[in-house]
């Protein structure tokens, strides 16, 4: 059982922005791994932390999880939306604890990390088609990289392992504890020679096309992680990540639940009488079906494969066509006199057999 969001940072349901913000920031210096290193305890709570302010200091997120709880997130699994990674977490940390961390020169927790850039974030808006084909997205990205000329030389301070050792006099004797160096802010290195247009770190800002493949299935909501397109890090650092966060724009007839997809279909009453052959539309084209004389109204037509691929590989959901027989709103006095005379006839009357499913039969059907 997973634990609650709202537990893990000790606040109530409904506490406010600032009061989640608050005690997240309590968490995460209390469990902090600079802190409490090699406890591997703190280290779960630290990321279990993160995790729920990953969620709760979002506004939308927050309501999907206090609609769904974690069942909420459960499709973004092994997306890189699901667990945090500690990169994830220390970039988090700008806007929580401001230039004090995260914002300065390769980032908070230096030590044996290699530095990284922080991560750029970007939405990307799908229509049903793309979300159900797949699609390849460009994208454009303004990215912090190293300036053309620059040089950075190894730190003096900690000799380039960004940490320094601090012997402090304490009632149980003498404690070592490493920190963060000062001189280089846990980055190792420090700037030699800054090119012109380049900022204190010397690095500039650079607009880029990012090419970013969005696979067949993703949903509403899901982030996408493209390694190493965030922003650069100064000197031997690694490039922070591409957080894509898609969303998706409704389709005026095509809902989407699940891996299904749904379509309300109208034909006439002669139609329904008689039978037909008709076009429905689906994703990449349409599909002819033929409809059976006597077809009541409210029967689901299942397309199979007609749906959503699933991004796990598990198949294709179906298309379930839900038949609307339209009656006339009004009728022309032959019209009128026809349906009288046939109304007595026992043809008219309506006998659901055991095989018309009632519509809540039907609702349970397409869940199970
Ligand atoms: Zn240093």
């Amino acid at each position: 059982m997973k634990e609650d969001y709202y537990d893990i940072l000790g606040v109530s349901k409904s506490a406010s922005a600032a009061e989640i913000k608050k005690a997240y920031r309590k968490k995460a210096i209390a469990y902090h791994p600079d802190k409490n290193p090699g406890d591997a305890e703190a280290e779960k709570k630290f990321k279990q932390a993160a995790e729920a302010y990953e969620v709760l200091g979002d506004e939308q997120k927050r309501a999907q999880y206090d609609r769904f709880g974690h069942a909420a997130f459960e499709g973004n699994q092994g997306f890189g939306g699901g667990g945090m990674n500690m990169d994830d977490i220390f970039s988090q940390f700008g806007d929580i604890f401001g230039s004090a961390f995260g914002g300065g020169f390769g980032g908070f927790g230096g030590g044996q990390r290699r530095a990284k850039g922080t991560n750029l974030r970007v939405r990307v808006t799908l229509t049903l088609e793309e979300m159900v084909l797949g699609v390849e997205k460009k994208i454009k990205v303004k990215r912090k990289k190293q300036a053309p000329g620059v040089s950075y030389a190894t730190c003096k301070t900690c000799g380039g392992s960004g940490q320094t050792m601090r012997i402090t006099n304490t009632i149980l004797g003498r404690m070592q504890s490493a920190t963060t160096c000062s001189a280089c802010n846990g980055a190792g290195q420090t700037l030699r020679h800054r090119p012109s247009g380049a900022d204190a770190y010397g690095m500039i800002s650079q607009e880029e096309t990012v090419s970013i493949k969005i696979p067949a299935g993703v949903e509403d909501g899901m982030q996408l992680k493209v390694s190493g397109k965030g922003n650069e890090a100064p000197g031997q650092g690694l490039s922070g990540d591409l957080i894509v966060q898609i969303s998706v724009k409704e389709h005026p007839h095509l809902k989407r639940e699940g891996n299904n997809l749904h379509l309300d279909l109208y034909i006439s009453i002669s139609e329904a009488v008689l039978g037909t052959y008709t076009e429905i539309e689906t994703v990449g084209g349409s599909v002819r079906i033929k409809l059976d004389a006597g077809i009541q109204s409210g029967k689901i037509l299942r397309l199979k494969g007609k749906g959503v691929p699933s991004l796990s590989n598990y198949g294709t959901g179906d298309l379930l066509v839900h038949v609307n027989v339209w009656t006339p709103e009004q009728l022309t006095k032959e019209q009128k006199l026809f349906f009288e005379q046939n109304s007595a006839h026992d043809n008219f009357k309506p006998s659901p057999k055991s095989t018309h499913k009632s519509f809540f039969d039907k609702v349970k059907d397409m869940f199970s």
